[in-house]
């Protein structure tokens, strides 16, 4: 502050007098100001002005931080200043009230103690003759400035009164300048400037300056308000228009919208921490602008809300005949499987609340395991949800991606769940043999959740973010494979296996259920077409070649698809297949039955595999050539597979004496083992036996029986181990015409799980060792028979025909 009013050039300043540094601020002459004085020697120098003439020269501190300022850390221009008022603070400090009275340079220091005294000498200041128009013009000009600049800076508007008292320019510059809240280096810097009018033009340019600085500010500030308001503004006039309609009766759109929500939220009577997070984000989409992507976030995350069967439930029918009745109606065959389903039902009858093991069906495709799991949601008037877990590796499949992903989505459980649209759907999990996990997160683990009965109540979707009941659903899983599945999953379930059909049984099928579903879908009648035995039996051995019956439905709806065109046409009323006609609408054979074996050979054996499509007849081919020693291994071989393949040769060696063959001759041979239809991978050790055999014709030049099939694992010592899947092996044996297979002993309990129709068409030879094996696959086992003996003698090796044949009749 500045009181211009008061003249003080009248005051005598002494030439001595105390100083007082001051930090933070430059004095400018006529300002006023409070200070307030901490430090000892500052004090002193205030109460000795105090008690004399009330005067001190005040500079001001190079650096703020410095406490003990020396003459060097001080400016030498200042302001000399009479102290108006005194007062003591309770804490020892001092404040003062100043009134800058003239400026001053220090010309020297006089004494430093106790406070410092320094000489001044007063600064004139006066305005160069002849440029007295110019002074006007420019402090004119200033004043200007300086009214334009007050509202901006919310500077008191008496300025206005004072500055037009002002006649001298040092003044109005000191003025000006006191007030612009500059940096001390800058104000200083103005201090020194002893020319009034030089002063005075640099205040006119800083006011020039700080106006500029000033509008950008209020345009910045301008700017953001607008940006503000329209909004504001928008959300007014949309309640506005909200109120107007209302008041005209008429019905808000988004307002009813928003109602409806509620409405359908609370209709679905969701649980009440579901409710509170649904309510809360209705309440955020009301309030937000339509067209945000927030808000069609928002909408898709209540769409889903809303959904979802929280509560709705279908009443069970544990009625056992009835669910007998549909699975007999669904389903040719079957009865062990259908027992243990109705065994299934009638626990969880019982025992209502207490949650059963999950039931996963094994089996090869097209073996009726979907349909099944549907006839039992029709069994116990449940809804029924499928989905797909093959080739799923991540995690958010199953559990869904938080919703701040853009296109994010609940999971497939969650999925299945709307789409079943009940509390308590019988829920099928297909394929769980194929889950996978990598370093997009392990879906197991997931899946672990959703099966157990313990945390299944309050499954969490990351989409959802609320929890789910899932306690109520009956799970059914589906598998091609049992070794797949993670264990932790495998422990829960249990396990019910379908092999795949006979021959007699997939007739059964098609003509039960398979014609008549295809005859119907294809807009045909029973008169308009027939289908004897004979004609299916023909598509079944030459057409398909599968454990299950899909691709048998499918070339039955081919055929009747190729009827429907002819009936629409109007070429024909009635349509007899029969076997011979039936490549007239199929095409030529895709498969021919027997095993293509117009000749046993030497060093080719008929193995059995079991794979996801169920069982499969597999050849082992081995050619010996020169080498040393190496074992060739091709054929998409697995590890296993290729250990038990050295296993065989390793066997092979250790009889060498006994088949007649040099020891020495491995090391100059080379032994490659080929299993064909090379693209498909194989593993197991179950083809040791058949490797084996392959390998000691080669080596002997015996040729294997082909329509002898075997399987079993070999150990180091010729010991025939057990195998799997004996039921799906067999059943491949007999589609491709095989009449005798030779089985590990250890599997003959086993037998039981063929069907009968399977046992008289072939014969089971159950053997324990490879010699065994041998004695049964040989054409002529004379030189390898180790009991029974004879003298061993070797059998000129020929291709074809030469060894006299090994008929069955000597076999058994
Ligand atoms: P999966 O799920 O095992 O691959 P599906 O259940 O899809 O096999 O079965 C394929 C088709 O075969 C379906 O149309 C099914 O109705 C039919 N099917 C399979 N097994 C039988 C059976 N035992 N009785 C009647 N139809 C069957």
């Amino acid at each position: 502050m500045v009181d211009p009013l008061k003249n003080d050039d009248q005051i005598e300043i002494p030439p001595d007098l105390p100083l007082l540094p001051v930090r933070d601020v430059v004095v400018f002459p006529y300002m006023i100001l409070p200070l307030f004085v901490g430090r000892d020697k500052s004090i002193e120098a205030v109460e000795h002005a105090v008690g004399k003439n009330r005067l001190l020269m005040l500079v001001t501190q190079r650096d703020v931080q410095i406490e003990e300022p020396n003459p060097e850390d001080l400016y030498e221009v200042g302001t000399v200043a009479m102290v108006m008022r005194m007062l003591k603070l309770p804490d020892g400090r001092v404040k003062v009230l100043v009134q800058g009275v003239a400026k001053a340079t220090v010309i020297e220091y006089v004494s430093r103690k106790p406070f410092f005294t320094v000489r001044v000498k007063r600064a004139v200041e006066a305005v160069a003759q002849g440029r007295a128009l110019e002074a006007e013009a420019l402090m004119r000009s200033v004043k200007t400035k300086i009214e334009s600049i007050l509202p901006m800076k919310n500077l008191p508007p008496e300025i206005v009164m004072i500055t037009n008292a002002i006649e001298e320019p040092g003044r109005l510059a000191d003025l000006v300048l006191s007030n612009l809240r500059l940096r001390v280096s800058e104000s200083q810097k103005l201090l020194e400037v002893f020319d009034p009018m030089d002063r005075l033009e640099m205040a006119h340019d800083l006011l020039d300056r700080e106006m500029e600085v000033s509008k950008m500010q209020e345009r910045i500030q301008n700017s953001a308000k607008e940006e503000m308001s329209r909004t504001q503004r928008e959300y007014y006039l949309r309640e506005q228009l909200r109120a107007i309609k209302t008041e005209l009766g008429e019905k808000d759109d988004r307002l009813s919208e928003m109602d409806e929500l509620r409405a359908k939220i609370r209709d679905t009577k969701m649980p009440a921490h579901a409710e509170k997070e649904a309510m809360k984000q209705t309440g955020r989409l009301e309030r937000m602008h339509p067209d945000t992507a927030e808000a069609s976030m928002l909408r898709g995350f209540l769409d889903w809300m809303v959904e979802l069967p929280w509560s709705k439930k279908t009443r069970d029918n544990l009625d056992l005949s009835k669910a007998k009745e549909v699975l007999d109606r669904d389903h040719a065959g079957l009865s062990k499987v259908k027992e243990r389903i109705l065994e299934y039902l009638s626990v969880k009858k019982l025992r209502r609340s207490i949650k059963g093991p999950i039931l996963c069906f094994v089996g090869p495709p097209g073996v009726g395991k979907t349909s099944l799991g549907k006839s039992i949601a029709r069994a116990m008037g449940r809804q029924f949800a499928r989905i797909s877990l093959g080739g799923v590796r991540d995690e958010a499949e199953v559990r869904g991606h938080r919703r701040t992903y853009v296109g994010a989505l609940p999971g497939r459980i969650l999925q299945g769940m709307k789409s079943a649209g009940t509390l308590n759907p019988v829920f099928m999990l297909d394929e769980i043999d194929k889950v996978g996990a990598d370093f997009r997160g392990d879906p197991t683990s997931a899946l672990l959740e959703v099966l157990d009965p313990e945390q299944n109540n309050s499954f969490s979707d990351h989409y959802l973010s609320v929890p789910f009941d899932l306690s109520q659903v009956l799970w059914v899983t589906t598998a091609n494979l049992l070794d797949p599945i993670p264990p932790a999953l495998k422990d829960r379930m249990e396990i019910i296996r379908l092999a795949g059909y006979t021959h007699e049984e997939k007739l059964d099928i098609a003509k039960g259920f398979l014609l008549v579903r295809q005859i119907e879908d294809h807009g045909l009648d029973a008169s308009q077409i027939q289908f004897p035995d004979g004609a299916i039996s023909r598509i079944i051995t030459h057409y398909t070649r599968e454990a299950g019956v899909r691709n048998l439905e499918r070339e039955i709806g081919t055929v009747c698809r190729k009827v429907a065109r002819e009936v629409a046409e109007g070429k024909t009323t009635h349509t007899r297949i029969t076997a011979q006609n039936v490549q007239k609408y199929l095409g030529a054979p895709r498969y021919l039955p027997e095993v293509e074996q117009e000749q046993d050979e030497i060093g080719i054996s008929t193995g059995l595999a079991w794979t996801e499509a169920g069982g499969e007849v597999l050849f082992v081919e081995v050619l010996i050539t020169k080498g040393k020693g190496e074992l060739i291994l091709t054929g998409q071989l697995g590890d296993v597979m290729k250990e038990s393949a050295q296993a065989a040769l390793s066997f092979a060696r250790s009889r060498a004496q006994l088949f007649h063959v040099d020891e020495d001759t491995f090391g100059k041979r080379q032994f490659h083992i080929h299993v064909p239809a090379g693209a498909i991978p194989k593993d197991g050790p179950s083809a040791g036996v058949t490797m084996a055999t392959a390998l000691i014709s080669a080596l002997t030049g015996i040729p294997v029986r082909k329509d002898v099939a075997m399987t079993g694992e070999i150990t180091l010592r010729g010991r025939v181990l057990p195998i799997g899947g004996l039921k799906e092996k067999a059943l491949a044996a007999v589609r491709m015409g095989i009449r005798e297979i030779l089985v590990p002993e250890q599997n003959r309990k086993d037998l039981e799980d063929v069907p009968k129709d399977v046992q008289a068409k072939m014969r089971f030879v159950f053997v324990k060792s490879m010699d065994e094996v041998l004695e049964h696959a040989f054409t002529d086992p004379a030189p390898v028979r180790v009991v029974g003996g004879g003298v061993p003698r070797r059998t000129p090796a020929k291709h074809g025909g030469a060894v006299p044949a090994y008929s069955r009749q000597q076999a058994q």
